[in-house]
């Protein structure tokens, strides 16, 4: 396997583990607080030239990245297999969802209007100004698809980009920075920066060429992010954690919903900030669904993440795993999923019957396999449940009544729902949380808004 290289390296080195197995894939040199300066500077300096090209010929290299991401696609996959221990199948969407991020956002730079507004005397347009250097920071649980939602629309936009991934998973966004040199992008344009997020991606706070800041990762780090970039009206993105509600009503397909809630809960070992944490279920039929669901948890198959009928591999790390099981001591654990038992950071899925709604397996973001199961009443109970929260991220709605589907959507304070489905994140619409899951608003058409000014010019028409 071919490892990336970095530039960096006055900040010490990080050795990258396999989850699946617990053995070192590479060492990766990190940057220190003077290589993160000198390398925002050159974004900084790459900007002028970079906001100046033709947008055609800006669309066109993002294209070129996209096939250039193409042609590495296995590569890519691969290796997010050995660092991140991520399904092979999972890995592939990944690295397509790169390309295909870089796609449609290269549509862009020839269609980023602005208005002409209907003034007395005179011509009034507005602009999409670019904002200059845009800081992304990633964290490890979707390594690739995270970096491409922050870099392929700021770069569109006319932006220059510096991406701090997480220390535990920098090994595709390191290459991803390469190929998009091979594909022709200016050096400074789009640079990768390992290191800590207590250096680089502070630095990205409080650096001020860095004119937004867009994270993604834990609720607590993104608070003080915000409150860093507070002191620069710096302008923020944030994407936070979730504990995301399964609601299934007892009209719904029972056999549809049980056999596809293990997947909403599990994907990605359930690192995944849009997990269906929690399942309500209608009173009514509640054992019924509880019986259903146990052979689907049961045959979900854990096992090695190269092999591709996996649909879960390791947890990211030791610490993530043990954070994970902390909350299963003395829980009602009423199923298990298989487990891979060998060196690795292996945790079999597991369903849990709270005690009730203040249980922290009910409350808190979990980040790991485990999926919390509690009755409802009926539509008002199911709507006060979910939104009981101070997260509102994803959510599902399983019902055959299309009134309930939309009252309920409606009702739950939710920035991406999804009905008799499990919805991942889709490029083409928006993405974001309500409450304290985010600020702001990823993809979608309107995400090159948000790396840009609106800049409003008059012109007079006097003689
Ligand atoms: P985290 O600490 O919030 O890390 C996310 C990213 O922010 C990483 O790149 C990290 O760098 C960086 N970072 C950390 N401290 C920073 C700071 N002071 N200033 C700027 N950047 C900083 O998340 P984590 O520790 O990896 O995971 C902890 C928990 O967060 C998880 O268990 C989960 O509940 C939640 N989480 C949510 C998401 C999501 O998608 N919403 C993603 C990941 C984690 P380093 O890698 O160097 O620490
Ligand atoms: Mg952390």
């Amino acid at each position: 396997m071919r490892i990336p290289t970095s530039p960096f390296g006055a900040g010490g080195d990080v050795t990258v583990l396999n989850p699946a197995t617990a053995e070192p894939v590479a060492v990766v040199p990190l940057a220190d607080l003077a290589e993160t300066d000198a390398a925002i500077e050159r974004a900084h300096r790459a900007f002028p030239a970079w906001r100046a090209v033709a947008p055609a010929d800006r669309a066109r290299l993002l294209r070129n990245f996209a096939a250039v991401v193409d042609s590495h696609l296995e590569e890519l996959a691969w290796l997010e297999v050995a660092n991140a221990g991520h399904t092979i199948g999972n890995a592939r969407w990944e690295a397509g969802n790169v390309r295909d991020v870089l796609t449609y956002y290269s549509a862009s730079p020839e269609r980023h209007f602005g208005r002409q507004i209907p003034v007395a005397g005179g011509l009034d347009v507005t602009f999409h100004e670019p904002l200059g250097v845009v800081g992304v920071i990633v964290p490890w649980n979707f390594p690739m698809p995270i970096a491409g939602w922050g870099f392929a629309p700021a770069l569109a936009a006319g932006n220059t980009v510096v991406l701090k991934p997480a220390e535990l998973t920098p090994l595709t966004a390191m290459r991803l920075g390469e190929l998009a040199l091979e594909a022709g992008l200016p050096e400074g344009v789009f640079t990768v920066i390992p290191g800590k997020g207590s250096i680089v991606g502070e630095r990205f706070v409080t650096h001020p060429h860095v004119r937004k800041v867009c994270f993604t990762g834990s609720t607590s780090v993104g608070k003080g992010i915000m409150r860093g970039c507070a002191d620069q009206v710096k302008r923020v993105t944030l994407e936070l954690g979730g504990k995301s509600a399964n609601i299934v009503f007892a009209d719904a397909d029972l056999e549809k919903a049980a056999a596809s809630a293990p997947g909403g809960a599990f994907d990605n070992a359930g690192q995944d900030c849009c997990a269906r944490s929690r399942i309500l279920v209608e009173h009514t039929v509640y054992e019924r669904f509880l019986e259903l669901l146990q052979p689907a948890v049961e045959g979900f198959r854990v096992a090695d993440p190269s092999q591709p009928d996996a649909e879960m591999g390791p947890l990211i790390s030791a610490r993530q795993r043990d954070s994970v099981a902390a909350y299963l001591d003395g829980a009602d654990v009423a199923m298990t999923g298989q487990t891979v038992t060998r060196s690795g950071f292996w945790l079999a899925p597991r369903v849990v019957l709270p005690r009730g709604v203040e249980d922290p397996v009910w409350r808190h973001e979990l980040f790991g396999p485990v999926v919390a199961v509690l009755p409802f009443t009926d539509e008002a109970d199911a709507i006060a449940k979910a939104n009981d929260t101070e997260y509102g991220l994803s959510g599902s709605i399983f019902t055959r009544d299309v009134g309930r589907a939309l009252r309920v959507a409606r009702g739950v304070e939710s920035g991406n729902l999804s009905v008799n489905s499990h919805s991942s994140v889709r490029y083409w619409t928006p993405f974001g949380g309500f409450k304290q899951s985010g600020l702001g608003r990823e993809l979608g058409p309107d995400a090159p808004n948000s790396f840009s000014e609106v800049k409003n010019v008059f012109i007079s028409t006097d003689s």
